[in-house]
């Protein structure tokens, strides 16, 4: 069975300078129920969350992660996490993770209805084996996002940029890119802009230049593109955040899904249509993204 830690960190845990976070911190048992009946605002997807990989103890990104869970805060209107103590949860969490991969989960619901304050927690488990996608890549098919690319601005309540707990829709894609016989899907939005992943980020390569869709469009902007796209602009490639047509996909010179936990997997056909794939310089975008990253 995966190994698992779990703590649940009390948001109402005053803010002043000198408070000792490691006594807001109550380590619970991940195996026994948790969440309150009443808890009806985690029932309904009221939530944010994040996913950090960890690679031999050390948590990655950690900075990144809990800003985006600061902006997912912002966006659905939570009270603003405090960032301190959920460092110090991360870090607790991290130091029970056993050597390889593993995956932290931070998630605060709006809690319980009338509730007093929102609830909040922290989970460590094993992470999946992902060295399959990593090293063969996946087949992914484009499925329309059914909202053109103006949507985030005209309607903010469908919350496109933050992390939310709802990821019905999400899992729902995925499930029908098996159905289709692709392992993985890339969004379109209904005016045809390319988005993301239903989990991840896309990355596209063009020569010595790589370009990700710009966030506006209604896509979670990923940590792991932010590292890899650092990266690259050291290593003295370009990079750009553009909005780009889907057709610019099977243009691409080579492209891959990016995430914080599966890494880089590179796509190797879209709809069918075979995509040039880069076994070694997959190997070493990921070997990048397993090395120690803050
Ligand atoms: N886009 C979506 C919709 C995601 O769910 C994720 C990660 O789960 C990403 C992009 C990639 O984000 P990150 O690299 O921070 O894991």
């Amino acid at each position: 069975m995966a190994w698992r830690h779990a703590l649940l960190l009390d948001p109402a845990a005053s803010d002043d300078p000198g408070t000792d976070f490691a006594a807001t911190l109550t380590p619970i048992d991940p195996a026994a129920p948790a969440l309150s009946v009443g808890e009806l605002s985690t029932q309904r997807g009221d939530g944010i969350f994040e996913s950090i990989g960890v690679v031999d103890g050390h948590p990655q990104e950690v900075g990144a992660h809990l800003e985006r869970l600061a902006h997912s805060a912002r966006l659905c209107d939570l009270p603003v996490p405090n960032l301190t103590q959920w460092a110090q949860a991360i870090a607790a969490a991290a130091a029970e993770c056993p050597p390889g991969e593993c995956v932290i989960k931070l998630i605060l619901s709006r809690g319980v209805e009338h509730g007093p304050a929102p609830t909040a927690w922290v989970t460590a488990s094993s992470a999946p084996d992902n060295s399959v996608p990593r090293h063969d890549g996946v087949r992914v098919v484009t499925l329309d996002r059914g909202f053109d690319s103006g949507a985030p601005a005209r309607a903010p309540w469908l919350l496109l940029g933050a992390k939310t707990l709802s990821y019905a829709t999400n899992m729902a894609a995925l499930r029908e890119a098996h159905r289709r016989g692709a392992a993985d899907a890339v969004f379109v939005a209904s005016d045809g802009v390319l988005l993301e992943g239903p989990t991840s980020s896309l990355v596209l390569r063009s020569g010595d230049r790589f370009v990700t869709p710009a966030p506006g469009a209604g896509i979670l902007h990923g940590t792991t593109q932010l590292s890899l796209f650092a990266h690259l602009a050291d290593r003295g490639h370009e990079t750009a955040y553009e909005t780009l047509p889907a057709s610019a996909l099977l243009d691409a010179d080579a492209a891959w899904l990016v995430s914080s936990v599966r890494l880089a997997v590179g796509i190797t056909a879209v709809d069918d249509a075979p995509l040039p794939y880069d076994p070694d310089f997959t190997r070493e975008l990921n070997a990048y993204l397993l090395s120690p990253r803050d």
